[in-house]
């Protein structure tokens, strides 16, 4: 049978951003449908790339990797698009005790972080008025990913081709044909849901976050900051600060709570004054096992999801590793196979 595509791609996050360049770098007949919904991840997603996973100091799933293949990754997307969307940077970890002070230590020590930790304070002089009894560390090879600004490119682009469509596809719109599916008058092969929370497949556990864009005057700190909570900088004394974790009432939107929290959180290493320019939240597409989860959910079905809190560091390598199993036959990594939640 002849279809009009190799692949149609259901949602365009960052997930189905990625996939879907994965995909057509290698040569893929793609098509994407999209249709923002309200708490989408991606769309408030405050882009912070962190190798670490703060509290415990050990570097999170397969970092040093996944972070070789995202900055290289979005490089290059950085110049197909001309748009500038990857900032190295570094974190400071502000200490809140003197046990997680002592643990830092400690982990600088090992191997495999010696080239990702130092001690504070660094080379950010503008930190230095925030409070740290117990000192803070630093995170290296940390980014930050404009993933609104990614999304938006690529999707200009990819409807001014015809690639993408902005519509909803309910599940009768995705009909079996022989040998594949169509869907809204194009045929494929295999459809891809890379829908993100709002498509639910074993493993998936949906999170709310919730987070503010604030201005903090007389704060000038060019590093993103950790205490308690993360402090993106977006220059001109702004910035966003987040998340918060709910497991339940996911789909609410912002609530009072949730700002409470976050202006809680804010004020134990801030006490100037807080100017709150606006009030997010969105539901991550989080794993059981916290991996990504990737592959084949029915004989022409697949899905790409499970990116958790991690999506710009995951991204790309889900991206090219989905993208060599559907064209070239290349075995899923059991760790994110879909098949795993299973057995
Ligand atoms: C508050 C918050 C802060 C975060 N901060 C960070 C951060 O700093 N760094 C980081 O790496 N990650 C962060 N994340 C996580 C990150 O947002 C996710 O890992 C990632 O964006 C998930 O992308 P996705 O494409 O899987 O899902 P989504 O971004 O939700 O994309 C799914 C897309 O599919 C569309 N869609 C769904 N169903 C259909 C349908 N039936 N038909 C048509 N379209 C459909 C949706 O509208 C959406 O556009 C944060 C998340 C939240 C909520």
């Amino acid at each position: 049978m002849a279809f009009t595509h190799d692949i149609i791609i259901i949602g365009q996050g960052l997930a189905g951003t990625a996939l879907s360049e994965s995909l057509a770098d290698a040569g893929a007949r793609v098509m994407m449908f999209d249709m923002p919904l309200a708490n989408r991840s991606s769309a408030v997603a405050a882009g912070a790339v962190n190798p670490i996973v703060l509290r415990r100091f050990v570097p999170s799933w397969r970092a040093s990797e996944m972070l070789a293949i995202a900055g290289a990754y979005y490089r290059e997307l950085e110049l197909q698009y001309e748009a500038s969307l990857w900032k190295p940077t570094q974190l400071i970890e502000i200490f809140p005790t003197a046990q997680e002070a002592g643990l830092w230590r400690l982990r600088m020590k090992e191997a495999e972080l010696q080239h990702l930790l130092a001690l504070g304070p660094g080379d950010d002089a503008g930190a230095a008025i925030l409070p740290q009894p117990y000192g803070s560390g630093i995170i290296k090879r940390c980014a930050t990913l404009d993933i609104p600004q990614l999304l938006r490119v690529h999707r200009e682009h990819w409807i001014s081709a015809g690639y993408l469509e902005e519509r909803m596809v309910d599940a009768s719109d995705v009909r079996e044909i022989p040998g594949g599916v169509e869907v809204h008058g194009r045929t494929a092969p295999h459809v891809v849901y890379c829908a993100g929370p709002f498509h639910q497949v074993d493993g998936l556990v949906p999170v709310r976050g919730e987070g503010l864009t604030v201005r903090l005057p007389g704060l000038d700190v060019r590093s993103m900051v950790h205490r308690g909570l993360f402090l993106v900088p977006l220059g001109d004394e702004r910035f966003r600060i987040g998340a918060t974790f709910a497991w339940s009432d996911v789909w609410s939107g912002p609530t009072e709570e949730g700002k409470r929290s976050l202006l809680e959180r804010l004020s134990r290493f801030w006490t100037g004054e807080v100017q709150v320019l606006d009030h997010w939240a969105g539901v991550r597409p989080a794993a059981k096992d916290r991996r990504p989860i990737l592959g084949r959910t029915g004989e022409h079905t697949m899905v790409f999801s499970g990116l958790g809190s991690r999506g710009a560091l995951l991204a790309p390598w889900c991206a090219d590793h989905l993208a060599a199993h559907i064209l070239k036959g290349e075995p899923l990594d059991p760790e994110v196979d879909v098949a795993r939640f299973r057995v």
